[in-house]
């Protein structure tokens, strides 16, 4: 029979529930119709609510292999030293682990990842993956003498994502490890869509306001020298914005550690930001959690993220949503279905085949039971 027609607890369309409502789907998962319960009386009762396939809107798939390997709760600054010493790793263990965690994020109904990489080992999967990918090639180097070299590794990269027919496009790593001269040519490179880890420590907020705190000692430890730096006596986002493109998507990830007044900057400085929540990574690297009410009241649009499986026990958009359920029970889940659905697919600017339940659309369709677990439908 090439339709199948469900009937769940509430359909999600992208942006609101529908009750009482069947959805019917083609062999080939194209949305064939939504229509009123009665006029379907034999659709399958589906325990669950039934939305588009998910948008990870930010993941580090190349840093697969490193599951289970860093310890958890050491702040920030001890995770960077542990993936530092820990992510060299022989190529074909970093494709094997990548190749899985691609495959069960489909599995987990991922229908497309912002995925951020340094190298381009992941091009050949992401080229055969069930799975759309936005490549954010990400480059760092906080000294100035090293922007020229930095760049143009970031741009070989770049290349070889473009030659396997992907999208990708060139981003910052942080505030803190970008030099400006560095920032200066990644926005000269113009990539449609930007995105940065912004705020996940306190630490960086010192940094910037005082040349004080942890990162003093992550660059000692590293050799690198800061007689360049100066505090700026600003947050960070509040420092590097003018060295950044303003006129397009913007993904801020983690936001640990926002406050009301750089959600105002935030708000006034960029035409299309989305903040990126990535919950599990939070309570993993840091056992912090951001500012949710803050976020989910600033009225820019809220993504998800799984960061990745050197963070997080699985690369899983649902795991996300149980734990921002369970430590805000306040806030409906339909703040967090948009954030990972329709928002995520127009950060991607793909908002008008994915993230959406609407006839002729074939989005990939899940449905997500009680107990937040995922059944692949399309
Ligand atoms: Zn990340």
């Amino acid at each position: 029979m090439p339709y199948k027609s469900y009937l769940p607890t509430a359909l999600f369309n992208g942006t609101e529930f529908l009750y009482n409502h069947t959805i019917t789907v083609t062999s080939e998962g194209v949305v064939h119709a939504i229509e009123p319960e009665q006029n379907v009386p034999d659709a399958v009762k589906m325990d669950g609510i039934i939305c588009a396939a998910f948008v990870n809107a930010h993941c580090h798939l190349e840093l697969s292999h490193l599951h289970q390997i860093i310890p958890q709760k050491t702040g920030l600054v001890g995770f960077i030293e542990q993936i530092l010493a820990c992510r060299q790793a022989d190529d074909t263990l970093i494709s094997k682990a990548a190749l899985q965690a691609d495959g069960a994020m489909y599995v987990q109904g991922i229908q497309a990842v912002v995925d951020i990489s340094n190298t381009a080992i992941t091009a050949p999967i992401k080229k055969q993956s069930s799975v759309r990918y936005y490549t954010c090639v990400e480059t760092s180097g906080f000294h100035p003498a090293i922007a020229e070299t930095r760049f143009t590794v970031a741009e070989q990269v770049w290349q070889l994502f473009t030659e396997h027919g992907l999208l990708a496009g060139i981003v910052p790593h942080a505030p803190y490890s970008v030099s400006t001269e560095l920032f200066q040519l990644i926005r000269q490179a113009g990539a449609a869509l930007q995105s940065i880890h912004n705020q996940e420590t306190a630490a960086e907020h010192r940094f910037f306001m005082e040349k004080q705190g942890d990162f003093l000692q992550l660059y000692q430890h590293l050799g690198v020298s800061l007689e360049h730096f100066s505090a700026s006596g600003k947050s960070s986002i509040e420092t590097i914005t003018p060295q950044l493109a303003t006129d397009r998507p913007f993904i801020l990830v983690h936001n640990t550690f926002t406050t009301e007044e750089d959600v105002a900057f935030i708000k006034n400085h960029f035409a299309q930001p989305y903040f990126c929540i990535c919950a599990n990574a939070n309570l993993y690297i840091e056992n912090s959690l951001p500012n949710i009410p803050l976020l989910v009241s600033s009225a820019i649009p809220l993504l998800l993220g799984t960061d990745s499986l050197a963070s997080n026990h699985t690369l899983s958009i649902a795991e996300e949503i149980k734990t921002l359920t369970q430590f805000f029970p306040e806030i409906s889940l339909q703040v967090w279905l948009q954030a990972a659905t329709y928002n995520g697919a127009r950060a991607m600017g793909l908002e008008h085949e994915l993230g959406k339940l609407a006839v002729g659309k074939q989005p990939g369709i899940v449905c997500l039971h009680p107990n937040f677990s995922v059944t692949r439908l399309a």
